[in-house]
């Protein structure tokens, strides 16, 4: 009796290296970065003295509403920053302990997609509509890998089964999917060279709901298989909260809280990230009306003063709008966050604020 042809296991042969933190060095970490878009009439501060680390293994959540210089950080990272208007003013991204923003432009052509790989929103705009999706993923291997012919073909194939596609479609173009299996395909690229770090930019934006969940999951368990780090690029707490160990709260081109998710979830103690949660609609309680947070982002050309949230939040005071909060550690816990009235303990002392107003 003819037996059904098994697929291959999983070949993890090529660039299988992976990076050796020394000492809880992260694996990623992001120094007082500013980032900058320029025309004659206006500078506008995307990302503006940003902090973020990522260790091996992690999956953070980069978390904030629309503006707030998200897929900016993303695009640094990646040195795509279109140029111009944009320009990395200054500060460091380590990556693997090298400074990505000292490397020549052929050495960050490596890393991209073979050490650190994004999958973007809308898949159509990662895809080439008139190549095969094998063509595609085989295009991304012949970059970075010494494959060729067979090999190659037999790579391709195999990270189509990876992720959950049959190989018989290797020849399809990407009108012939649906957004979920597109975005698979592209969840396929980004992993071919199994890469140290992917940066997904709201990945399931642009899918049906009944889909998101799908592509998720998928995400989640090959980062396992994997080993790869990932950050989360999202503006949605309960994604969050399903696959990453850490997260991070961004405003106005900032981090202001971040940490690991469980106790960010528990004990939210920054305003902004306090009225985020309570903007979220619970199935429990019965409600007329929805918490909104008041006003609206700030014009990242013309930042306020002092705390970038103080004209939104109830607490601001002359010393908010004065001073720049410098970002505290909560003891004993792995939480950060700026705010001039949360002490090292956890403890909000708003009271005090509005007494200094
Ligand atoms: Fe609000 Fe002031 Fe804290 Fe900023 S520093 S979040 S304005 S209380």
């Amino acid at each position: 009796m003819l037996q059904k042809k098994q697929p291959k296991p999983f070949q993890p042969e090529l660039n299988t290296e992976r990076w050796e933190a020394k000492d809880g060095e992260p694996l990623l970490e992001i120094r007082d970065l500013n980032i900058i878009y320029k025309t004659d009439a206006r500078t506008v501060r995307a990302v503006n003295k940003l902090n973020l680390k990522l260790g091996a293994g992690e999956s953070l959540g980069f978390v904030g509403e629309t503006g707030a210089g998200k897929t900016t950080t993303a695009l640094g990272i990646l040195r795509l920053v279109p140029d111009p208007p944009g320009i990395i003013e200054s500060g460091q991204i380590l990556f693997e302990g090298r400074d990505l923003l000292g490397l020549e432009k052929d050495e960050m052509r490596q890393i991209r997609g073979s050490r650190i790989s994004m999958i973007f929103q809308d898949p159509m705009t990662s895809l080439n509509p008139s190549m095969t999706v094998g063509a595609q993923i085989e295009e991304v291997l012949g970059l970075h890998e010494k494959l060729s012919g067979v090999d190659l073909c037999e790579r391709a194939r195999h990270m189509l089964e990876v992720v959950g596609i049959r190989p018989e479609r290797f020849n399809d173009y990407p009108h012939q999917f649906s957004g979920g299996m597109k975005q698979r395909v592209c969840i396929a690229m980004a992993l071919a060279c199994n890469p140290q770090m992917i940066i997904a930019d709201e990945p399931t934006t642009a899918l049906d709901v009944t889909i998101q969940a799908q592509v998720l999951e998928l995400m989640n368990k090959l980062k396992d298989e994997f080993n790869t780090s990932m950050l989360l690029i999202t503006h949605d707490l309960g994604v969050v909260a399903e696959i990453c160990d850490r997260v991070a709260i961004m405003y106005a081109g900032s981090v202001v809280e971040d940490g690991d998710t469980d106790e960010i979830y528990d004990h939210p103690l920054h305003p902004y990230t306090r009225g985020l949660f309570a903007s979220i609609p619970s199935l429990d309680e019965d409600v007329e009306s929805l918490h909104v947070i008041p006003g609206a982002p700030p014009d990242p050309a013309d930042l306020p003063s002092g705390c970038c949230f103080h004209p939104r939040c109830p607490y601001a005071t002359e010393r908010c709008r004065k001073e720049i909060p410098e970002m505290r550690a909560i003891s004993g816990v792995d939480h950060q966050l700026a705010c001039h009235y949360v002490n090292e303990k956890g403890e909000f002392s708003g009271k005090e604020a509005k007494a200094d107003a």
